[in-house]
Order: structure tokens, then sequence, then C-alpha cells
């Protein structure tokens, strides 16, 4: 699947570790300030030279990828702003501001996040419901022209699988890759809706996934612990893109637990225990990419 720049992600994940890039939202309201009518995705539109602005930055920092900001842009979510008719151009917008500023031999993720609803019987959408929006949302992202979607921060293993479907009843022949929230237990690592790695892993390979991973709500040390985990239990590419630690409220910002030194001193372990595709999430700033770009294997091509 080679892209307009002449690279393929998929190549590139069998000849070394990919870059992905760190956490958006607060990038962008460290530009932007609060998101206006509480949506973030409206800043591609209100102020797209700030979407620019921070994608270009992860590039520079040696991103090989970049996420749209299309995080919370799918029609539910959108539909608690209000805005939920505009799902299609939002996201078209977000890609096009991504693919606007790509350097050649680099990617652009259409980034997918959950919906902030849950499937019956704990809530009242169906599978049906969520994999239609899905399926408009990568619309969306594709006609602004993603080179693939990266589904990710989900904490139900179910969604997860609708928005993989979703975005392939749209284009079926590009990459899908997923990648879930977990928490640590006594017991193990599980999503919230109590899913655990085996049954997440053997659901993925059942879709024939290229790679699958997790994000969010993991510092930097029980993100590596778990790869370690994961690594003996499946062969296919795993991503990993932790938070900086725990967030803790100071006064009336929240702040992460994990120091960038503190945070990139796990980041060799996490690569020999398997991640193949690492990046941040909340709490990560272009510095972090800069600094686990110069901690990676020189590999060919980089
Ligand atoms: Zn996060």
């Amino acid at each position: 699947m080679i892209n307009s720049t002449g690279a393929d992600i998929l190549d590139l994940i069998r000849r070394r570790v990919v870059l992905l890039d760190g956490a958006l939202g607060t990038e962008l309201m460290k530009r932007s300030g609060p998101p206006p009518g509480r949506c973030l995705e409206l800043i591609n539109i209100e102020n797209p030279e700030a979407v620019r602005a921070v994608h270009g930055e992860y590039y520079d920092a040696g991103a090989d990828v970049v996420s749209t900001n299309s995080f919370g842009g799918s029609p539910l979510k959108l539909a608690t702003a209000g805005l939920a008719g505009r799902c299609r151009e939002l996201n078209a917008a977000a890609a096009r501001l991504a693919v606007s500023v790509r350097p050649s031999g680099r990617f652009v993720a259409g980034d997918i996040g959950p919906t902030g609803k849950f499937l019956q019987p704990q809530g009242e959408h169906t599978e049906a419901e969520f994999e239609d929006g899905f399926a408009l949302q990568a619309e969306g992202l594709f006609e602004g022209g993603v080179d693939f979607i990266l589904i990710e921060t989900m904490f139900d293993l179910r969604e997860a699988l609708c928005a993989v479907r979703g975005a392939r009843r749209v284009a079926a022949s590009r990459p899908v890759f997923a990648s879930l929230t977990f928490n640590r237990t006594k017991r193990g690592f599980f999503t919230l809706m109590g899913d655990g790695l085996e049954k997440c892993a053997r659901a993925f390979e059942a879709e024939g996934l290229p790679a699958f991973g997790a994000n969010c709500s993991l510092g930097s040390g029980d993100m590596a612990d778990l790869i370690a985990e994961w690594k003996t239990l499946t062969s296919t590419p795993l991503i990993a893109q932790a938070n900086a630690g725990k967030p803790e409220i100071s006064g009336d910002q929240v702040v992460y637990a994990q120091s960038v030194d503190d945070y990139l001193s796990e980041i060799p372990r996490l690569i020999r225990n398997g991640a193949a595709l690492i990046g941040g999430c909340c709490g990560t700033s272009p510095e972090y990419i800069r600094r686990m770009a110069s901690l990676l294997p020189a590999a060919e091509g980089r």
C-alpha cells in the first residue's frame, strides 16, 4: 500500500521500529485555547494553522506517522456537541491538514477514537449503529487523503471491532490498526469491559489486522510490561503509546506524573520487549517524540 509520497507503511513495519506522534489535543489547546463548542475537531475549520503547526512539529521531531485531529470525530461523539451532521466535513478537513504538511516518505493515520457511548446491554446502542457511524467517519478521513486508519484508546474490544469493520467497508484495501486502553490489575492487564490480552489478540488476529496494540492509561514502565506479556501471545506487530504517567490535578491544571527523563528511561525496554510502533499519548509532546527518535536503533532508512 504505497502512498503518494512513495512510502509503504507495512513495508516500514517489517524493516524497523516505526515512530508515531504524541498527544495532540493538549498541544492544540496550548495554541488555540479551549476547544470551540467543546469540540476539538472544530479547530480543523476555525484554526487550521494550529493543527498544521502541531503536526509539523511532530514530523520535525522525527515521527514517521502523525494522527489526524479526529479522535472525537464519530457521529455519536460529535452529537454531544450538536455537530453530528458535520462528521464527514470535519474528518475530511482533519485529514487534509495533516496531508498538507506530510513530508515525503512519511504517513498520515486517520485517527478514530471511542464514541463515549456503550453498546447493548450496558448501553443503548447496537453494533450496526456504531459500525455505520465509524464508516461515515472513515469516509471523511479517506476523502481527505489519509494513508491508513488508526483506531485508538478503545476501552471496549467490541467497539474497536465495529470501527475496524466500518473503516474496511469504506476502503477494504487500506491497512487498519487498532489500539486498546488497558488497566493494570493484580490479575494482569484488562480493558474497562474486562477483556484480557489473549482474547484481544485472538479477536484482532481473526480480523487480520497488520498491527494492534495499547495506548493511554498506562505510563511507559507499565506499558513495557504489557508489551512483554502480549509478545508471548501473538506474532502480530504491536503498537505502544504510553501516557506520561498518571494524571494529577495541580491547581486548575492536569499534570502527568512521569517526567520526560523518567518516561524515556523505559523506552529502550519497551522496544526490547517487542513494540514495533511506538509513540506517546496523554501528557507527551513533540519533545518526547524527538527524544524517542534518538533512542531508536539507527536502522536502515532512518
Ligand atoms: Zn491518552
